[in-house]
């Protein structure tokens, strides 16, 4: 399988209007080596998680969060393995997705030139530039845009060869017996990560393995928290733990294990999205009134009423 970038932006253009969005149609398509080293590419719309279209709907915020999974998030949650991997989008991504890009170790981004003359694009083009750009290129991500029919190539953002981003607080990942005693390790996180609020989840590996991942938040790949400041306007550039954990499966080619996710504090709204657009139903949460933002314990609350997600004790 050997697919060109034209072929690649092209299985994108064919799903874009599959979209359930009414307005804003995006899809993105992810190549790279699955954990067998299998080359994959896959295609995704954004759109809103089975379980929250049927049971919440679509007009109906979760929290503060839309109830969408953005497309280029879509094809990191539902990937192999994400190292390396090439993603291929039909608009300029938001702040929100490069995070996530870059924690997934995704390293080159493919725009369609078309996307930058959609409306919308134009309106958010200086959040593509002052946030998504300068992410980029701390976390050493190319990103380049893409003409299909004319088959040429330009970037917009190349890095220097052998650069390498200032990697502050990685997510951890450490082999753990299968019989690993949950609240055990959960005990020992807590001794780690004293204060900070983290989470954890027990993975498995292609080959059946348990991993423990877990993490606390953090600010992008690249940027540090002695020099670099936390948010420009309505974006953060810091990760919740939650989605610092399925990115950093996802760039693993780990499988999270639904019956051991646990959080030390409620979720933020996208954390919680994310979780069930990742296909987790069940959450352990160490203090329920522990929140990063008054929106995480409402989302919480909507998601458990509407029988989307379970707590578990
Ligand atoms: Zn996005």
């Amino acid at each position: 399988m050997s697919y060109s970038p034209y072929d690649l932006m092209q299985m994108a253009v064919d799903i874009v209007n599959d979209s359930p969005h009414p307005t804003n149609k995006i899809a993105a398509t992810i190549s790279g080596a699955g954990p067998d080293g299998a080359p994959y590419a896959l295609a995704r719309t954004n759109g809103w998680p089975a379980p929250i279209a049927e049971k919440i709907g679509m007009d109906t915020d979760i929290g503060n969060s839309s109830g969408t999974v953005h497309a280029e998030t879509a094809c990191i949650l539902d990937a192999p393995k994400t190292k390396a991997a090439k993603i291929f989008i039909t608009d300029p991504p938001c702040p929100n997705c490069v995070k996530n890009i870059a924690e997934a170790g995704i390293k080159d981004i493919y725009i369609d030139h078309k996307g930058f003359d959609k409306d919308w694009a134009k309106r958010r083009g200086d959040t593509f530039e002052s946030m998504a750009l300068r992410m980029c290129e701390r976390s050493g991500i190319e990103v380049y845009e893409i003409w299909r029919k004319e088959q040429r190539v330009e970037p917009i953002l190349e890095i220097f060869k052998g650069y390498s981003p200032p990697l502050e607080k990685p997510a951890r990942a450490v082999a753990c017996a299968p019989e690993a005693y949950e609240e055990d390790l959960i005990a020992k996180a807590h001794k780690f990560y004293a204060s900070e609020p983290f989470a954890l989840a027990i993975a498995h590996n292609h080959d059946g393995e348990s991993i423990m991942i877990s993490a606390e938040p953090h600010l992008v790949i690249g940027y540090t928290s002695e020099t670099d400041t936390h948010e420009d306007g309505k974006y953060s550039f810091a990760l919740e733990p939650v989605n610092r954990l399925l990115m950093t499966a996802a760039r693993k080619g780990l499988t999270i294990d639904p019956a051991y996710l646990y959080s030390s504090r409620v979720p933020s709204s996208r954390e919680l999205v994310n979780m069930i657009g990742a296909g987790l139903n069940q959450i352990s949460i160490g203090d329920t009134q522990s929140a990063r933002d008054e929106f995480g314990p409402r989302a919480l609350k909507q998601l458990v009423d509407a029988g989307i997600l379970n707590i578990q004790n």
